[in-house]
């Protein structure tokens, strides 16, 4: 049986803490690897690691931290392969969405080979007379991520990135369900020519977590995760005095105007609905067509192919969508989906009691379709996770555009429409972050930045593009006076530049 322990100092480390998680592959059901969970002890190796690393780190220039990153992007790129099959073994997802997982978390380690130019500060010359001001953007010295299941590739790579191109050193605390991919990205970084001790892995559960939260030497904390967990990181990191970005769940909905292509939209609707078994913070879960005419006609044309998808384990190449990460969370969504139905939804596709041959301990939900949800239901609500796309009638657009302005996540939205208007007044008035105009998962690509609103994001800064630099850097504005200034002796009021 594989065991996974911690990665610290540029070195495998069994753990201290005597405690360790199961890893399954959730198309079989089977134990896959142990993980070590670890403990405060583990912790404060991985902080000794990082403080004794990060100052030299810091000391060395931009051009050499990003040479690190072009050699690390080649490296993923040579593993690629290797990557997405393992990616897939313990997440369930297809290879080809896999492959997609750890593409758009390297997209933003190239982002960062730009680290020269994007650490650059501010300078004034002549601020005041003989005077010159300047502002730098130095590391925080020892940052942290926390991340979810669901992007094994992607989000460590969101966070670790910019925080090491910066100069800091990182500890990573990934997924106890899916650990090994972020242990090779570790390897891959130094392999990469990272120093050791500069990223340092640490598997685990909540006790890490909160050790990290409350650990003085760690400077800031980004979290991704759902909702109930993102609060409590932001909370207690805050009153720890850390700086702390914590993204959470969400309900996104896609709006559908009458004069939408409906195949295209209901197209859009499969992939973002069902796509990783619902498994992403971007799926769509909540269709809203415009008049009953346009309801008709979008869940005419959803039920044959939601009924049409290839449900199976990440090794039939022809499966559309895999199992869900764990039989707490299968268990769950058809918990919620009989629920709906006692609430009223209409089942038009009904995924419960799903079973595949061969694989009947796999971790298997079928895809469901409901009609005529309403705003009050749980299955509205709650973010369902899983593969359950909830459809929500409307009379007018701007009964459509009260529903997400109302609702309580605030990730992503679309609007499928052929009107330039409509779509600009939605994009203006809409209370979210991310917007898709006839796109159905607008995750904004590296060099942009990627964050919700509403109770899908604590904290005021976004992942990758500046903002991600903003985030693992603080200010420091030097004001410069030389020697011409002394000599003009003491000055006992308030200096001001009039
Ligand atoms: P989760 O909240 O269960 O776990 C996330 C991380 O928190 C893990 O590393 C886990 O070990 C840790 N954790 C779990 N319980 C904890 C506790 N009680 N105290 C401290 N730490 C704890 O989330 P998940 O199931 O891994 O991921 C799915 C969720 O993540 C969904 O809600 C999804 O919408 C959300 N998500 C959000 C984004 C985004 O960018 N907004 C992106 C991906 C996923």
């Amino acid at each position: 049986m594989k065991t996974i322990g911690h990665f610290i100092n540029g070195t495998h480390v069994p753990g201290q803490s005597g405690r360790t998680g199961e890893v399954f592959n959730p198309a079989t059901g089977e134990v896959s690897a142990h993980v070590a969970l670890a403990g405060p002890a583990d912790l404060d190796a991985a902080i000794a690691a990082a403080a004794a690393a990060q100052p030299g780190w810091a000391a060395t220039n931009p051009q050499r931290r990003a040479r690190v990153f072009f050699r690390f992007v080649a490296l993923i790129n040579q593993h690629m392969d290797e990557l997405a099959e393992l990616l897939s073994s313990e997440h369930g997802k297809t290879v080809e969405d896999s492959r997609g997982d750890i593409i758009r978390g390297l997209e933003v380690a190239e982002f960062v080979c730009g680290i020269p130019h994007l650490q650059k500060g501010e300078f004034t010359e002549g601020a005041g007379p003989g005077i010159d001001m300047y502002s730098m953007r130095q590391p925080l010295g020892i940052g942290a991520g926390i991340t979810p299941f669901n992007f094994p590739a992607m989000i460590p790579l969101w966070m670790f990135a910019p925080a090491i191109a910066a100069g800091n050193a990182f500890i990573l605390k990934p997924s106890e369900r899916d650990p090994s991919v972020p242990m090779r990205l570790a390897e891959l970084m130094l392999e990469a020519g990272l120093p050791a001790g500069i990223l340092n892995l640490v598997n685990g559960d909540k006790a890490v977590v909160d050790a990290i939260l409350a650990h003085e030497e760690i400077g800031g904390v980004s979290f991704v995760g759902s909702t109930p967990i993102a609060r409590h990181v932001y909370a207690t990191a805050a009153a720890h005095g850390k700086r702390v970005q914590a993204f959470g769940g969400a309900k996104n909905h896609m709006i559908v105007m009458p004069d939408a292509d409906i195949e295209k939209a209901a197209d859009a609707l499969i992939g973002s609905g069902y796509g990783s078994a619902g498994e992403r913070c971007m799926a769509i879960s909540v269709a809203v067509p415009v008049g009953e005419e346009t309801a008709d006609r979008l869940v005419a044309a959803l039920a044959p192919k939601v009924e049409r998808l290839k449900v199976g384990p990440y090794t039939d190449a022809a499966t559309d969508m895999g199992p869900v990460i764990t039989l707490a969370a299968k268990q769950r969504i058809n918990t919620l989906v009989e629920r709906g139905v006692a609430a009223g939804a209409e089942v038009v596709v009904d995924g419960r009691g799903f079973s595949l041959q061969g694989y009947e301990n796999g971790y298997f939900v079928g895809g469901t379709l409901f009609d005529r949800v309403t705003p009050d239901m749980e299955i509205y609500r709650e973010e369902i996770f899983g593969p359950v796309l909830s459809v929500v009638r409307t009379a007018s657009y701007e009964e459509a555009i009260a529903l997400p302005l109302k609702h309580a996540y605030g990730n992503g939205v679309a609007i499928f429409t052929r009107d330039g208007d409509t779509a600009r007044d939605f994009a203006a008035r809409i209370n979210i972050g991310m917007v898709g105009i006839n796109v159905p998962i607008p995750t904004p690509l590296a060099y942009h930045s990627f964050g919700g609103w509403k109770a899908s994001a604590f904290g005021d800064l976004n992942q990758h593009g500046t903002d991600s630099i903003k985030f693992w850097t603080r200010t420091k504005t030097v004001t410069a006076r030389w020697p011409s200034g002394i000599k003009e002796g003491a000055q006992f009021s308030m200096p001001t530049m009039e």
